[in-house]
């Protein structure tokens, strides 16, 4: 299986193939992640998600467009459209979230790229708990990777923690799923 990393830290500042943002469906730009990467890409990325939109209307909850990442060190961004806790409710939210997950590696891979960075989908402005998105973030990726283990050309997936909670639920969550395989 390709190494899963847990780090606390910046997405914008990775230099890795793919950095996962949390969009809206309107790919639109926004605050948290969203807000400071088009601020680190620039303007192009934004343009570029106009486009996207203009072709293909919005983007539904789950599914992942990639673009080019700008002035950012990472080579494309994969945009992904979160749930929202609120309105989706607990069930459907867990099921969207794991679409979110396979929908952006699926992305990732389809572009060639070797490494992909998350942000925490989801568990900022979108209110999902962040101890109920740990373990499905690390067990969806975990199951990708064995599933598409051979048709990949992934090597390096990262979970990127922006805040304590984050990394110290995320870390529980590799360690729980360390302990049951
Ligand atoms: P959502 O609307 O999907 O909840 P947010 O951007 O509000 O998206 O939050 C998602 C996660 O991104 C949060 O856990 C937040 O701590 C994290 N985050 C915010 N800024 C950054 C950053 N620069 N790098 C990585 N993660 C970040």
């Amino acid at each position: 299986m390709a190494p899963l990393e847990v780090i606390q830290g910046d997405i914008t500042t990775l230099t890795v193939d793919v950095i996962v943002n949390a969009a809206n469906s309107s790919l639109a730009g926004g605050g948290g992640v969203d807000g400071a990467i088009h601020a680190a890409a620039g303007p192009t990325v934004l343009e570029e998600c106009r486009g996207i939109i203009d072709q293909e209307g919005s983007c539904a909850t789950g599914s992942s467009v990639v673009t080019s990442a700008g002035k950012l060190p990472a080579k494309w961004i994969v945009h992904t459209v979160g749930p929202i806790w609120e309105r989706h409710g607990p069930a459907d939210s867990a099921t969207l979230l794991t679409n979110c997950y396979t929908s952006s590696l699926d992305a990732a891979s389809y572009v060639g790229a070797t490494s992909i960075a998350f942000s925490a989908i989801s568990t900022g402005v979108y209110g999902f708990p962040k101890e109920l998105a740990a373990p499905i973030a690390v067990s969806t990726v975990a199951t990708w990777l064995q599933e598409n283990l051979g048709d990949t050309t992934l090597q390096d997936v990262t979970l990127v923690c922006f805040d304590d909670d984050n990394f110290r639920v995320i870390r529980q969550a590799v360690n729980d799923l360390k302990h049951r395989t």
